[in-house]
Formats: structure tokens, C-alpha cells, sequence
């Protein structure tokens, strides 16, 4: 068997936000698809360890904000490479609205956003799997999607080796996605948030 074989997967990337009282939050996810054309169904797979699902539990609704060409690294690093449960990724954030389900949506670098309630879940161990009735919906921009390939090609920052080692602070850069785990040492166990890959595809960097 060659498991690179699932890596010719095709998937996009979205911001998923949902709220509990005041609190807006948000992760970034490569997994939302639709599923049925009547009624509108999409289907998506967050971490368990992220805020945004515990979130999600509690309150089962959301927006996934789909995520454009037009994306920039800081947005991804924005949403994907710090926890809700230590900062406020909305604290300052000015680049969002708010749709009728009272959720923000990102407005810089997508060109839609869904907002939807979730009618299933399945445990997948890691993951739970939320299956989900669309609510409503807008275009944003006529930028492309950013697929998960376009990311790694042309968002994601590339290694400067000569000016990573004049700063010096210890890391480990997933190299199929981009994701930074600050730390002298990278749990061998570890598992990238992002795109599932083993430690193994890490590579220690200085940040
Ligand atoms: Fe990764």
C-alpha cells in the first residue's frame, strides 16, 4: 500500500467560526465539502482539542468562511497557529461581519461564506464529524477558492535558512502544510493539527 496515495485528495481551506455568549472564535480547516443539493448539506471534521468544537458541541452553529487565492500567510497563521483558549483571535480583528446567525465571517481573503446548524455528529476519535443544514449563504469576491496545493505553493512562507538562525527561538515547521509547534522539542507522537502528518514531516526551524 502507498499512503501517498491519500494525499492526491484535493481540498480546500476555510476559516470555521462559531460563538458561545460574546465569545467569537475560529479555526482554520481543510475538511468542509457539500454533500446534498436538496436540502443544502455540508459536511465537515474538526479536532476535538480545538476551541472552536467545543464550541460547536454547545451551541451547533457556525460559519465557514471559504478561504480565496487572495488568502495571506498572516491569516492562516491568524487562525491556525494559535488556540482560542489562549487569545482572542477576534480582539482587534477588524477584517469580519457579522451574518444573521449573530457568528462573524473573515471578509479579507475569501469570497463566501455558509452559515449553517448541525443536524448529526459522528466520533471519529480524533475528530468528530459534523454533518450540517445550510442556513444561508453570500459571495464575497469572484477570487478562487484557495485549494489545499495552492496554499503550499504560493501562501505558505518558505524556509529562509540564513535568516532563521540569526533569530533564534526554537520551532518545528510542518513541511506539507506550513504549521509552526513552538518548542525545542517536537513530541514524536505528534500528529500536524492542520493536515494529520507525523512528526516525521516536521523540520526543526528558528522563528
Ligand atoms: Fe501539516
Amino acid at each position: 500500500m502507498d499512503n501517498n496515495a491519500i494525499y492526491k485528495f484535493s481540498y480546500g481551506l476555510f476559516v470555521l467560526t462559531a460563538k458561545t455568549g460574546d465569545r467569537q472564535n475560529g479555526c482554520i480547516t481543510n475538511t468542509a465539502i457539500q454533500v446534498t443539493d436538496d436540502p443544502k448539506r455540508i459536511a465537515f471534521a474538526v479536532n476535538k482539542t480545538n476551541y472552536t468544537h467545543e464550541m460547536l458541541v454547545k451551541t451547533r452553529e457556525f460559519n465557514i468562511s471559504i478561504l480565496s487565492e487572495k488568502a495571506d500567510f498572516d491569516l492562516f497563521k491568524h487562525f491556525g497557529f494559535q488556540s482560542g483558549r489562549d487569545v482572542d483571535k477576534f480582539d482587534g480583528f477588524t477584517d469580519c461581519a457579522l451574518s444573521k446567525n449573530g457568528i462573524a465571517y473573515i471578509t479579507r481573503g475569501t469570497n463566501a461564506y455558509i452559515s449553517g446548524k448541525v443536524i448529526s455528529e459522528t466520533d471519529l476519535g480524533t475528530h468528530t464529524l459534523f454533518i450540517c443544514d445550510v442556513t444561508d449563504m453570500e459571495v464575497l469576491d469572484e477570487a478562487p477558492s484557495a485549494t489545499y496545493e495552492y496554499y503550499r505553493n504560493n501562501i505558505k512562507e518558505q524556509p529562509n535558512p540564513a535568516k532563521e538562525k540569526q533569530e533564534g527561538k526554537p520551532a518545528w515547521r510542518c513541511k506539507i502544510c506550513g504549521y509552526i509547534y513552538e518548542g525545542e522539542e517536537l513530541p514524536e507522537d505528534f500528529i500536524c493539527p492542520w493536515c494529520k502528518h507525523p512528526a516525521s514531516d516536521f523540520e526543526k526551524i528558528y522563528i
